[in-house]
């Protein structure tokens, strides 16, 4: 099998597929992949569900907190948001996921990742039909309230890992209270913060990062779940024309997006035509070392 057919189906088989669990295992020669930080995302056969505290019993948690290797915790979260004509709502929480996993696969057995928090802060996309929203202060005690609960197991480093920039300023914003509150030490970043403008130039067309549904997204998709990529044309496609309900949409705190939506989506849609699953694959590396890195320091 070649490297990067090897190197795809691993990353199709974490928890990322539609937020199940393979079983697979899989050991750093199998997935040699030249100098790319994915090559030694697992080391010697650890099972991918082992990082994800959802999928783990009660005794392995507990063993491993005993044990006293389990140092912190990621928090991934996302969105459950339109993505264009082609991509599946799930993107953002699929993505945050992903680099948690993967994160955590390096680290382990030091780092757990919780469950997703997999609606977001979103409310300015409303328009688009199928989008779901938490108001800002609902998203800020929900992460609030994990926290907590990590801490009360005894976990004292927590990483919220974000893959929806609609969650960046209600997140970034409550953080220093987070941290006083509890007496820990909790950080956020979205996975995309380490892929600067030079960096995103030199592996994509656009360099545009995170950018919506477009070449970025579009590229990590293809690389990591493809399956949540459909194929469509734009062509007489004019998905505004509903009648949608004003005062629901003011209980969800409903704003209008400030660019033209029209315009916004073509253009992303025109864009995510550049998308490649080798771009895709590039992007997961840096986000996956540099999460990886900071977390080193985090646990100290
Ligand atoms: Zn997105």
């Amino acid at each position: 099998m070649s490297v990067n057919k090897t190197r795809r189906i691993f990353l199709q088989s974490t928890a990322v597929s539609g937020l199940a669990v393979c079983n697979w295992k899989i050991k750093d020669s199998d997935a040699q992949i030249h100098s790319s930080s994915l090559s030694s995302a697992v080391d010697n056969y650890i099972n991918t569900r082992k990082v994800l505290l959802y999928e783990c019993t009660r005794k392995e948690i507990r063993e491993r907190l005993a044990s006293g290797k389990l140092k912190a915790a990621i928090i991934p979260t996302g969105a459950t948001e339109q993505h264009n004509e082609h991509m599946a709502m799930i993107m953002d929480t699929a993505g945050a996921l992903l680099v948690s996993q993967y994160a955590a696969l390096k680290l382990y057995p030091q780092v757990i990742v919780t469950t997703p928090v997999s609606i977001g802060y979103s409310p300015y996309w409303m328009e688009r039909q199928g989008t779901l929203t938490l108001r800002k202060e609902t998203l800020q005690a929900v992460v609030y309230d994990i926290c907590c609960s990590i801490k009360t197991h005894g976990i004292k480093t927590i990483l919220i890992l974000n893959g929806h920039g609609g969650n960046v300023k209600p997140l970034l914003d409550k953080v220093p209270d987070f941290r006083s509150k509890l007496g820990i030490n909790i950080e956020f970043c979205s996975y995309w913060d380490f892929i600067s403008p030079d960096l995103a130039k030199s592996f994509m067309e656009s360099g545009k990062v995170p950018g919506h549904g477009s070449e970025f997204e579009t590229s990590l998709a293809l690389a990591a779940f493809p399956e949540r990529i459909h194929q469509v044309s734009y062509e007489g496609i004019d998905p505004y024309k509903w009648n949608v309900d004003k005062t629901d949409l003011d209980r969800v705190g409903f704003y209008k997006a400030t660019f033209d939506k029209t315009e916004f989506d073509k253009t992303s849609f025109e864009e995510s035509k550049l998308a490649t699953a080798e771009k895709g694959e590039r992007a997961i590396a840096l986000a996956i070392e540099e999460v990886v890195e900071k977390l080193r320091k985090m646990i100290g």
